[in-house]
């Protein structure tokens, strides 16, 4: 209660929250300006989602990892391109045939041509348009590269203009029907998540962002709205950055998630992040309540059932809950200033206890779960019976991190405009000019 924020890294990092590198802001921060231009009525800019402006940073999607062979339908040749080669050339299969594509240790195979090559040459494919190129059944903007990751298994890439990207992105993080602030809300979190994670982890790397919930989900071309790409063209250029001790705004990983279930939680505490105020814990005083899942439970699982998948969630991460005894109880060892549990304590029939934070918590609750035992937050009581645990009165979906998609939806709803919504779900937090 009321105690501040722990260090930076104090519990062991998650799978999915990719180590910060400080570092990687130049490029970012030598084009950031304040956004002062951001008064009612908007902010404008000419960038539309399929003529984005030439400014429009791009954002490389990791579409297939590993795969052995994906198929392909164009509506208008591609063109493309090896990597051991200096030109591009058509590839030229019947218009809007399905044909496979796989890497063999003679080269690209598209169907039954040979386009060259050899297990280690990357294949580059230039669309003529957007939206002529299909995968596996999806059309996608931007272009693509087959990369080789060992043997002949390979990487699809999907590498486009963020606002693009967004405009598939928006509808499938949000609702239909949700109000246009909430969506220009999401389009610029979304832009700046996508933003950090370039300048990022994907500096090390031939790709910034996974297609699903590890990053953001992206559908391609048939995800997109008119609503979302007119709300991505309306916020383009914009993302939310936060002022450090130089005084010079930096963009954040711009955390977002579906309910925070009325209280949300600190990615220091979730993903023992470095503490910055805008992704600090917060009281919203249950302004997500129309969320389905802003108040859910009980979810009862076998404390059999559970010693496994905790066990087995070790084993996956090396942890020392691999060699537990079976569960004896759960507690809750540590709760945020305004009652979120935020660390969980795991006692078993030897006296062995396993600390873990919420979000640990969490996902080794879930591991290989059915959607009945599914633990949709760990903002939960729990009640350790003889043979089952029971959680109840649990509250919101997903991390609770940062923006909460219910939240600012009711705040839309409320007549907030976006830039008071982003505003309100990252305290202290600017919105600055990107591209
Ligand atoms: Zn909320």
């Amino acid at each position: 209660m009321g105690s501040p924020p722990p260090p930076p890294n104090h519990s062991p990092h998650p799978p999915h929250a990719h180590r910060r590198r400080h570092p990687g802001f130049g490029l970012l921060l030598l084009l950031l300006t304040p956004l002062t231009l951001l008064t009612p009525g908007g902010c404008t800019s000419s960038v539309n989602s399929n003529t984005a402006s030439a400014d429009a940073p791009r954002i490389r999607v990791r579409l297939i990892p590993g795969a052995d062979s994906i198929t392909l339908a164009c509506g208008v040749p591609p063109l493309y391109q090896l990597s051991n080669q200096s030109v591009s050339q058509p590839l030229n299969r019947p218009k809007n045939a399905i044909f496979t594509v796989t890497l063999t240790p003679q080269g690209w195979m598209a169907g039954n041509a040979n386009l060259g090559g050899t297990l280690g040459t990357t294949l580059h494919l230039q669309p003529d348009h957007d939206g002529t190129v299909s995968i596996n059944g999806t059309a996608y903007r931007g272009k693509f590269r087959f990369v080789p990751v060992g043997g002949t298994k390979f990487d699809v890439i999907n590498e486009l203009d963020i606002d693009s990207y967004l405009a598939s992105v928006v509808p499938k993080e949000m609702l239909a029907g949700w109000h246009d602030e909430a969506y220009k809300a999401q389009a610029v979190v979304a832009r700046t998540y996508a933003l950090y994670e370039k300048q990022t982890a994907g500096l090390d790397r031939y790709w910034d962002v996974w297609p699903d919930t590890r990053s953001q989900v992206y559908g391609g071309i048939p995800a997109e709205t008119n609503q979302s790409r007119q709300t991505v063209n309306e916020t383009a250029g914009i993302v939310v950055a936060h002022a450090d001790v130089s005084g010079q705004p930096k963009i954040f990983k711009a955390y977002f998630s579906s309910c925070c279930g009325g209280i949300s939680q600190s990615a220091t505490e979730a993903f023992g992040d470095p503490y910055i105020p805008p992704l600090s814990d917060q009281d919203v005083h249950s302004a997500c309540r129309a969320s389905p899942r802003f108040a859910w439970g009980p979810v009862v699982i076998d404390k059999a059932v559970l010693t496994q998948r905790f066990i087995t969630f070790g084993q996956r991460r090396n942890r020392p809950e691999k060699n537990m005894g079976a569960l004896d109880r759960i507690d809750i060892q540590d709760q945020n200033r305004w009652g979120r549990p935020t660390r969980f304590l795991i006692s078993d029939n030897k006296g062995n206890k396993y600390s873990m934070t919420g979000e640990e918590f969490r996902w080794a609750v879930n591991t290989n779960a059915t959607d009945s035992t599914l633990l949709y937050s760990s903002f939960v009581k729990i009640i350790s019976d003889s043979s089952q645990i029971r959680f109840v009165e649990g509250h919101g979906w997903g991390h609770g991190v940062g923006m909460c998609q219910w939240c600012a939806e009711k705040r839309a709803e409320d007549g907030l405009r976006h830039e008071d919504i982003i505003l309100a779900a990252f305290p202290t937090a600017v919105l600055v000019r990107a591209y």
